[in-house]
């Protein structure tokens, strides 16, 4: 594992000396590999056998829209949505995919007409997560086309706005710009949870993505869930994973379950784990310790800003929090053009501004990491000098 891990350059590495001094911090994925310590400690809680003959049919439940979801998947996804209370789960059809990023290619598929003379619009506010861009242009497909900032968007035609919120790569709670009959809405919550932004009233859109990659951390599982209200909508967003995967692992959606009971579990009262908090709890502070960290490091060195994030009231800790993005969206200070470069050459990988279609002296720095990478990248924050 070490050896495979070494070999995968582009990402965190443990290589370098002991005090990290030399070693290259990669900051620029969003891997959620700090939740690896909470799982640790949950043990076997969440193990699970699959015999060998289990599994082994394509279909899942025949009379539902979505014939690949598991049962026991689909309802733990409710559960874990009454739960938090996050979103709205009455009256939706789920439909499970490889990831969310395979549900926002479905979603872009079932909300484009077929007939239509011209590609259907694309748009999303700046900064917007940089994979949005490529993942609808990749394959040049006659239904839809990215066209940028939704901002600046001013045709006067069908459109698909992607709302994500919070945001990545700021943080920040959004809601739909355009605002014109003629759009439908992909609202993207992946960071909708207690851990990174106060939860103030479950979200009831038409059509809602969310993943483990994000939620519990499980992002190498490939699992998300779309909450749709069009039934229409959910049948061709399913016809689309049948065509692209022929269905989503029932591996993968089984060992989800667990992961998602395990977390609901130990949010009940009284169905908490004896010797544990809560898996959001966790998140919390591990995130509110790292955020303050940061916070410090950047007052310190004096080159940098941060977003500000207002606090409000979160439904799920019955408290007034400040939000704590699993990603910080820095800005270089004192005329650095280049954020990503100057960062760079301190060791420090990072994804510069131009990739979420803004200027080059933002970038978007993972806050998920693993202890010993997030104090790395503290510390060497900390001795950055102009
Ligand atoms: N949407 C947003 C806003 C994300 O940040 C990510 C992951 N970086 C995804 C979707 C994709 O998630 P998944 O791993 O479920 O494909």
């Amino acid at each position: 594992v070490q050896r495979a891990r070494l070999s995968v350059s582009n990402f965190s590495t443990r290589s370098g000396d002991h005090e990290g001094g030399e070693r290259v911090i990669n900051l620029d994925h969003g891997d959620p590999t700090m939740y690896e310590i909470f799982w640790r400690q949950m043990g076997d809680k969440t193990t699970i056998t699959i015999p060998g003959w289990q599994s082994m049919s394509y279909f899942s439940d025949i009379t539902n829209i979505c014939w690949f979801l598991e049962p026991e998947f689909a309802k733990e996804v409710v559960r874990l949505h009454k739960v938090v209370g996050n979103a709205v789960t009455e009256g939706r059809y789920i439909v499970v995919g490889t990831g969310s990023s395979q549900l926002f290619l479905a979603a872009l598929y079932a909300l484009s007409p077929h007939d239509a003379a011209q590609p259907k619009s694309v748009v999303s506010a700046a900064p917007y997560y940089s994979s949005y861009p490529s993942m609808t242009d990749y394959q040049k497909s006659g239904l839809y086309r990215w066209a940028g900032d939704a901002q600046s968007f001013d045709k006067d035609e069908p459109y698909i706005e992607l709302v994500t919120s919070p945001n990545n790569p700021d943080g920040y709670v959004r809601r739909s710009v355009v605002n014109r009959t003629e759009g439908a809405l992909v609202h993207d919550l992946a960071y909708y949870w207690p851990q990174y932004t106060p939860i103030s009233s479950p979200a009831d859109h038409e059509l809602m993505l969310f993943t483990v990659s994000k939620s519990t951390g499980h992002a190498g599982m490939r699992i998300g869930w779309a909450l749709v209200k069009d039934q229409e909508v959910a049948k061709k967003m399913t016809k689309f994973i049948e065509l692209n995967t022929i269905g989503v692992s029932k591996d993968s959606q089984l060992r989800a379950a667990n992961v998602l009971k395990a977390v609901s579990d130990s949010c009940g009262r009284e169905g908490s784990f004896e010797e544990g908090e809560s898996f959001f709890n966790f998140g919390h502070n591990v995130l509110a310790e790292r955020w303050k960290q940061l916070r410090a490091a950047v007052q310190q060195s004096g080159m940098f800003s941060l977003p500000n994030f207002s606090p409000a009231f979160c439904t799920f800790f019955s408290q007034v929090l400040e939000a704590q993005p699993a990603f910080v969206w820095l800005k270089c200070e004192q005329g650095i053009e280049d954020c990503e470069s100057f960062l760079r050459r301190h060791k420090i990988l990072t994804r510069g501004g131009k990739h979420f279609g803004v200027t080059p002296d933002y970038v978007r720095i993972s806050m998920l990491d693993r202890d010993e990478n997030f104090n790395l990248f503290i510390n060497r924050l900390k001795a950055i000098e102009g």
